[in-house]
């Protein structure tokens, strides 16, 4: 895996995201030190699948007032004239935009910048902004979860604790081996069941990991196991298995890693301060507890949401103290 050295990598290519990127250039960042990672297939995903194709994208939406503090700004559009902006503002400022690749750890350096570890490369940059909106959702099994074993099956592992537990995992990515490894650490007795035969798509340092902990008899992998629907037993879950030779196991709680987080739980692993009503804490320019690190755009819009104009505005103020406290340029 090749490192890149940047002056500011943003994740999540939505209003925030792009106008984040069109700031830093505008105030003299260069574009090659600046990189947007998507993890969809296109930029601005979420007003792509949101809105509906006739939709009037209206300037001052929910009431908020349509004024524009910094580079960016968009009249009342159509969903298509919004979205060419959008594009035009990528290419006009030539920025580096990697599509579907997703940001699975960062970590804070000595020297106070971050190295950002994504599942096709690392970077190691002296800001990074998080512009990932709020729509997305871990994804769950086509299955239905019978009501009674709700409060033992999860999505995350940052929701409820779960300690002293028999576990089993569901996935193969990485997600699902940080929550063997975090899960063995609390004292659980964790299992995973993989549908594939091998875990392609994990990282070698977690693969290594799972391995290593299944040679030391803390967990047990069954690859090639495709579960096929969930049951009460006597109070804990059992998973039924499609496979002949084992129907079936029983466990305290079962964890799905499916794919996709939802936002508040990406951010907790990030270790990032929240309020007391679970709301990320942010300072003076958007900055979070973790110096250099930034939220923007729905993100930190409050309960109310926010809007492209005040996504497009966060980015600037948030460029002003990055100017200020972090890089070499100008607002
Ligand atoms: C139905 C609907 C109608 C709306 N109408 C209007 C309107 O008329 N006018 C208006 O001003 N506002 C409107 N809004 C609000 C507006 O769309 C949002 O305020 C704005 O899109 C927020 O921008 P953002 O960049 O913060 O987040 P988003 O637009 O949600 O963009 C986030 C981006 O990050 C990506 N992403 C998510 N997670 C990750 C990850 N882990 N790694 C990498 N990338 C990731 C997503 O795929 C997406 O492309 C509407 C919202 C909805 C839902």
């Amino acid at each position: 895996m090749s490192e890149h050295n940047l002056e500011m990598l943003i994740i999540g290519a939505g209003p925030a995201g792009i106008s984040m990127g069109v700031e830093a250039v505008s105030s003299g960042i260069d574009s090659s030190k600046v990189v947007i990672i998507e993890k969809a297939p296109e930029h601005s995903y979420m007003i792509r699948k949101f809105y509906p194709d006739q939709k009037l994208v209206t300037a001052n939406y929910k009431g908020k007032a349509a004024m524009c503090s910094g580079v960016m700004c968009i009249p009342d559009y159509s969903k298509s004239e919004t979205l060419t902006y959008l594009d035009q503002a990528i290419e006009k400022n030539q920025l580096e935009v990697r599509y579907e690749e997703t940001a699975w750890k960062l970590e804070k350096l000595e020297d106070g910048s971050f190295r950002v570890y994504t599942d096709k490369s690392e970077f190691k940059t002296k800001t990074c902004v998080i512009a990932i909106g709020m729509m997305g959702k871990p994804n769950k099994p086509d299955y239905k979860i019978p009501s009674t074993i709700r409060d033992k099956v999860h999505f995350d592992i940052t929701s409820k604790k779960i300690e002293n537990s028999k576990v089993l995992v569901i996935g193969g990515g990485d997600s699902a081996s940080e929550y063997v490894q975090y899960l063995s650490q609390e004292g659980n007795k964790v299992d995973l069941s993989y549908r594939k035969d091998s875990f392609a798509r994990m990282n070698e340092i977690n693969q290594v990991s799972l391995f290593t902990l299944e040679k030391r008899g803390e967990t047990k992998l069954f690859l090639n196991s495709n579960a096929i629907g969930l049951e009460e037993k006597d109070g804990q879950v059992q998973v039924n298995f499609s496979e002949e030779e084992c129907p079936l196991r029983v466990y305290e709680n079962v964890v799905y890693a499916l794919g996709g987080t939802s936002p508040t739980n990406f951010l907790k692993l990030l270790k990032i301060e929240f309020s007391g009503t679970d709301e990320p804490i942010v300072k003076d320019g958007f900055e979070t507890s973790v110096a250099g690190l930034f939220l923007i755009g729905d993100l930190s819009a409050g309960k109310r949401g926010g809007s492209i104009i005040s996504a497009f505005n966060s980015s600037h103020e948030a460029m002003k103290k990055i100017c200020n406290d972090y890089l070499t340029c100008k607002v």
